[in-house]
């Protein structure tokens, strides 16, 4: 769990206005070990935040680098806290994600990288989705 700092920290480092709605967000998505959605945050968030801030403020994280979209093959958009190295000039980590098909989440597997892939020449790909699917550690207890 990300410390009250850690949160700080990492919105001073991406130079945001530190707002209690963005720091709670964070938080959240932090916390998490899992990806979540947009509703996902919401419901975990206490209080009468409004969905428009909430909207505006994963899409401010995203483009400033603090979060990643974690896409499956349903159309509901996911959100992870990104690694430290993230800026809005790039994503860094370019992890695997698995998808536990018993408890459904989507973990951020940061410490396996996607696999090298060599493209047929004149292809250039713009953004890397890796995902797995099976089951859990916790699910596999
Ligand atoms: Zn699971
Ligand atoms: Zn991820």
């Amino acid at each position: 769990m990300a410390s009250p700092d850690r949160i700080s920290q990492t919105l001073t480092r991406h130079k945001l206005r530190h707002t209690p709605v963005r720091r709670a967000v964070l938080q959240v998505l932090s916390a998490s070990p899992f990806a979540l959605s947009g509703h996902e945050v919401e419901q975990q968030l206490s209080g009468d935040l409004d969905r428009i801030t909430l909207y505006r403020t994963l899409k401010t994280f995203e483009e400033s680098g603090l979060i990643h979209r974690v896409i499956d093959t349903t159309d509901t958009v996911r959100y992870a806290a990104c690694t430290m190295e993230c800026t809005a000039h790039g994503h860094f980590d370019d992890h695997v994600h698995f998808k536990c098909t018993t408890c459904q989440h989507i973990y951020c597997l940061n410490q396996v990288a996607i696999p090298a892939v060599t493209l047929p020449a004149n292809f250039q790909a713009q953004t890397r989705d890796y995902l797995l699917a099976g089951v859990c550690e916790d699910c596999q207890r």
